[in-house]
């Protein structure tokens, strides 16, 4: 088995685009969303040549965006609902305790990693409640119904110590809120055996990890994408890595 469709958010670069490549790979997935904020800049996601893919336009700190999406995403999938939804488009930039005081900077990755993740899952419960319902099978699995916030262990509040560097506060804060967000949903959604999982993709070279990441895209995506595959009970609820072991909240 596979889960029937996947929407991945963020997908014109980075792990967005490299989990893309990696779903596509398993015959037995029928549909791979993919969103961007502007998919005719889009070049290397353009290039798939694949009929199980489809690019939607979304900018996730825009609600009418959100709500086209999930007009347009609805009509594909139809009486099927969606199967795997993968929050993953999300910002980071330096914020500092002692250095520039910017309430305006320190809110945008909050509202983009958090608010905006949470918002458009809002708008995406009643296709996932309509593919657990139609799929059936284990209590919870990635071929029934799940949601996948890709965190960081930045938002593992236990970590936080003089060793680990203090640049990235607002990110931090703005994935404690998406891992808090991800619990609630977990307790919430059980009742109709919807999946939800937060997963730190481990330190990759994208844009965002730099050139210093311990992982390329490639082998990265793959690790997260058989991950993904294999999420159970076990992984209701919880905050893990990409290999499926538990972080501290
Ligand atoms: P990148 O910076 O390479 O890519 C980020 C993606 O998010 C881009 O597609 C970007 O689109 C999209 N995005 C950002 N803001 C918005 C928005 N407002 N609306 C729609 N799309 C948006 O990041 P990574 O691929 O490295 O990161 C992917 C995920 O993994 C993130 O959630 C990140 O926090 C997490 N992560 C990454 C780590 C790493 O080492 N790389 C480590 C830990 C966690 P656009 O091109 O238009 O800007």
């Amino acid at each position: 088995m596979a889960p029937r469709s996947i929407l991945i958010t963020g997908a014109n670069r980075g792990i967005g685009l490299g989990l893309v490549k990696q779903f596509l790979k398993n015959e037995g997935i029928q549909l791979v969303i993919a969103t961007c904020r502007n998919p005719s800049k889009a070049d290397e996601l353009n290039s798939i040549a694949d009929s199980r893919l489809q690019i939607f336009p979304l900018e996730i700190d825009c609600d009418d965006s959100i709500k086209k999406l999930y007009e347009n995403v609805d009509t594909l999938v139809g009486t099927d609902g969606l199967t795997v939804l993968i929050n993953n488009a999300a910002i980071c930039s330096v914020y500092e305790i002692e250095g520039q005081i910017s309430r305006t900077y320190m809110r945008q990755q909050i509202e983009t990693n958090s608010v905006s993740t949470a918002i458009l899952t809002q708008n995406f419960i009643p296709l996932l409640k309509k593919a657990s319902a139609k799929n059936g099978g284990e209590e919870y699995s990635t071929d029934r119904a799940a949601i996948v916030n890709i965190s960081s262990g930045a938002a593992s509040i236990g970590y936080i110590d003089d060793k680990q560097p203090g640049i990235y506060i607002a990110y931090r804060m703005s994935k404690s809120a998406l891992n808090s967000f991800s619990k609630s949903c977990s307790v919430e959604l059980a009742k109709y055996h919807i999946l939800v999982t937060a997963m730190c993709p481990g330190w990759v070279k994208t844009d965002m990890g730099g050139e210093n990441g311990w992982e390329e895209v490639d082998d990265a995506t793959e690790k997260i994408m058989k991950s993904i595959l294999k999420l159970g009970a076990a992984q209701h609820g919880a905050f893990i890595n990409s290999s499926l072991e538990v972080y501290p909240n």
